[in-house]
């Protein structure tokens, strides 16, 4: 069935192909500015590129100073903060170059998937991976450009990268360039920043768009956007939908309930009061007022590369897409036919707050500049309609600007990798936006604590330089190195690579007591990470052929993909222990060597049973509950160490194991030195650090919704 559908969407030959991606590119407002751009970078070491989103900047500019010889015995780089951007842009860029992802001309590298070969002349990557290159090789001398793309983005990776490729400019004055580029109008900040870089613009186009708010604030954003999707199908002439909501769990319930619903309406004849015979042909859609079918298409990080792609397809002739994305369709990728656009106004986000001492992930509002964002998206063609699920009140209470996200994260992996770099001062770092003083001296902390730098600050020797290279946050690099004393380096890396991947149980609506149960074989009473461990471990005594694992999957209700990526993963991680002379030994079934070698890197994240029987981390006092999906839900032990906190209606602590409170002094001295035998009840040596500002995390009743309510 798939193959019938695959030929009937081949008939395109190569060459007609080429031609028509030509002329797709020759009409991208970049286009037109390729000589002045070209001729601009060559006179300039630093040049900040500005254009509206879809201009062509990211599938074309980096060729274009490619083909003009700029890479002449090297390589372009294209940073891109997301994956997703990273993969599917080098996939678009392979085609129109004509050559092969991978082996050819273009290629991608973004963590635990590097897709380049000694071919390689233009190279897309996410800014982390440039970062983790630049251990190595700190003056990047492999690449003669660096395009830092996305820059309006300001990731912490972004932002570093800043740092460290303006003192590659002054080292290699002649053969290098640096071309920033960034979708929002303002260029002021960059070209201070960059001692008075030129600004070049690439004009693009915008229709108008017209936007709509909500009379009312809406119960639940997500019931609102199903609506939404479905009416604008109903009622609005041909073109695509872009829903903005927050993650994967979302999207996939979304995506299950507009495609039933979709499926129950009326055919448009019946809606539009124009009943016709069922032998109609597809010319009379027109007349219609809209498509017949509706084809719902997910996109968002975790989703494979070629289902990645789909959403890019043009809808076939009778049909209209509506496209359920992350904030990675705000500005990272564009695609073409949309002409309305659905913001709930939501986005998840990940930030620091030295007051919890954690990364929170967390749903919060976007700010304006996001809102305006993804309304623009809808009139990239022709003029559009951009349905805001808030109402304007609210609107007008957002933040005017997204804080940099190294205002608001956690640092620990960004100092410990400057300090691998040879930066020792890290609080006099030329950030273009610097991070609170006390996010950097929590962060200097926990890199004490765990062992990576000595107290006067220096990267240590091995333990320091070793976990600035594993490709996993400190905390997680310290349980692996930890395992490898403690006899269950085996276990460490799969528990790991489980923490590491996607989410590993499927729980469908439909069967969620079926699920349960088949995840309840696995169930530990010592927590999560073992659970993970089991689900691992069965996974890989599964025959990879046949499609048995496929099979397996399907009977024990768990993600095929996540497991694949925890295999790749787990790995990749092994081939990093083995390199550093780690040795891998099991544990066998004896949990309590895995359960210690967990404690020695996520002791930060232990947490103390009071007695009320609520739990307070014991670094930090804050309280938080055990998370409802962990399998400590209920079952109160004593003390715990935990992966993360999610903020929805109060903290919880997800993945979470049975510690012993006692093995904190032992595995973490410095940290406990003053807990002893009354862990929790009082805080450890560190102070408490003062609010700053951008550290506070938004609570959640700054909802816009509720914002709309104080006012209305
Ligand atoms: P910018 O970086 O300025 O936002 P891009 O270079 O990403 O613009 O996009 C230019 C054009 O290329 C857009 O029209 C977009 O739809 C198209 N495009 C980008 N990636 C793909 C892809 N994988 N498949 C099809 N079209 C793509
Ligand atoms: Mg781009």
């Amino acid at each position: 069935m798939g193959k019938g559908r695959q030929a009937a969407e081949e008939p395109e030959g190569r060459a007609a192909k080429r031609q028509r991606l030509d002329a797709e590119r020759r009409r991208l407002p970049a286009w037109s500015a390729r000589e002045k751009l070209v001729e601009l970078v060559r006179q300039n070491q630093v040049l900040i590129v500005i254009g509206e989103t879809g201009s062509g900047k990211t599938t074309q500019i980096p060729r274009f100073l490619y083909d003009a010889g700029l890479a002449k015995g090297g390589l372009v780089a294209c940073t891109q903060p997301r994956r997703v951007a990273a993969v599917t842009v080098a996939q678009r860029v392979a085609e129109e170059m004509g050559t092969e992802l991978g082996a050819g001309k273009v290629g991608y590298s973004i963590r635990f998937d590097d897709r380049t070969s000694p071919n390689t002349r233009i190279k897309y990557m996410t800014d982390g991976m440039l970062l983790r290159e630049a251990l190595v090789d700190p003056l990047l001398s492999r690449y003669k450009v660096v395009v830092l793309d996305e820059a309006h983005e300001r990731t912490v990776s972004t932002d570093v990268l800043f740092g460290l490729l303006k003192n590659v400019c002054r080292q290699r004055r002649d053969d290098f360039r640096l071309v920033v580029m960034s979708a929002t109008l303002d260029a002021a900040a960059f070209t201070r920043y960059f001692d008075g870089a030129q600004a070049a613009y690439v004009q693009g186009r915008q229709f108008p768009v017209e936007v709509m708010y909500t009379a009312a604030p809406e119960d639940s954003y997500l019931d609102a956007a199903i609506a939404a999707a479905l009416q604008v199908h109903c009622d609005e002439g041909p073109g695509d939908i872009l829903v903005f909501l927050t993650g994967q769990d979302e999207i996939e319930s979304c995506a299950r309930l507009i495609t039933e619903r979709a499926a129950a309406l009326p055919p448009p004849e019946v809606a539009n009061g124009a009943a016709r015979d069922g032998g109609e042909d597809e010319e009379d859609e027109q007349a219609a007022g809209r498509p017949r079918e509706l084809l719902v298409l997910p996109i968002y990080a975790a989703l494979p590369p070629e289902q990645q792609l789909k959403v890019f397809q043009p809808a076939p002739p009778g049909t209209r897409k509506v496209i359920l994305a992350t904030n990675i369709a705000e500005t990272s990728i564009t695609i073409a036919g949309v002409r309305y656009v659905i913001d709930t106004g939501f986005v998840k986000s990940r930030s620091y707050s030295p007051r919890l001492g954690a990364d929170c992930l967390q749903v919060a509002p976007v700010s304006q500049a996001q809102a305006r964002q993804r309304s623009g998206r809808a009139g990239r063609e022709a003029p559009g309609k951009a349905f805001r699920l808030y109402t304007e009140a609210s609107f007008r209470q957002l933040p005017p600007a997204t804080v940099p996200e190294i205002q608001r994260t956690n640092l620990a992996s960004t100092v410990l990798q400057l300090k691998a770099l040879g930066i020792h001062d890290v609080l006099g770092f030329d950030f273009m936006d610097p991070p609170p003083r006390p996010a950097l001296l929590r962060s200097l902390e926990l890199l004490l604590a765990l062992g990576a730098l000595d107290s006067q600050g220096n990267l240590t020797k091995p333990t320091g330089g070793w976990l600035a290279r594993l490709p996993v946050e400190p905390m997680y690099g310290r349980v692996l190195l930890a395992s490898g004393q403690m006899g269950c380096s085996e276990e460490a890396l799969a528990v790991v690579a489980m923490v590491s991947t996607d989410v590993v149980f499927h729980q469908p609506r439909e069967k969620r007591e079926e699920a349960a149960e088949a995840h309840a074989r696995f169930r530990s009473r010592e927590g999560d990470h073992l659970m993970l461990l089991a689900v691992f471990r069965a996974y890989s005594g599964v025959t990879r052929k046949g499609g048995e694992r496929g099979a397996w999957c399907r009977s024990h209700f768990v993600n095929p993909r996540a497991m694949r990526k925890a295999i790749d993963i787990h790995t990749q991680l092994k081939e990093h222990l083995q390199a550093l002379g780690i040795p891998l030994r099991s544990c066998g079934e004896d949990s309590l060597p895995l359960r210690r070698a967990l404690v020695a890197g996520l002791f930060p994240h232990a947490a103390k049973r009071q007695l009320d029987g609520s739990y307070k981390v014991i670094a930090t006092g804050q309280a938080v509950a055990i998370h409802p999906s962990s399998v400590l839900a209920g079952k109160k032990p004593e003390c715990i160490v935990f992966n993360e906190l999610v903020r929805t209606t109060k903290q919880y602590a997800r993945d979470a194991t049975v510690i012993e409170a006692s093995w904190l002094p032992e595995l973490a001295p410095a940290y406990f030195a003053r807990q002893h035998a009354n862990a929790g009840q009082q805080q450890p040596q560190q102070a408490q650090p003062q609010h700053a500002n951008g550290l506070q995390h938004r609570q959640p009743q700054q909802r816009p919704q509720q914002h709309a309510q104080q006012n209305g």
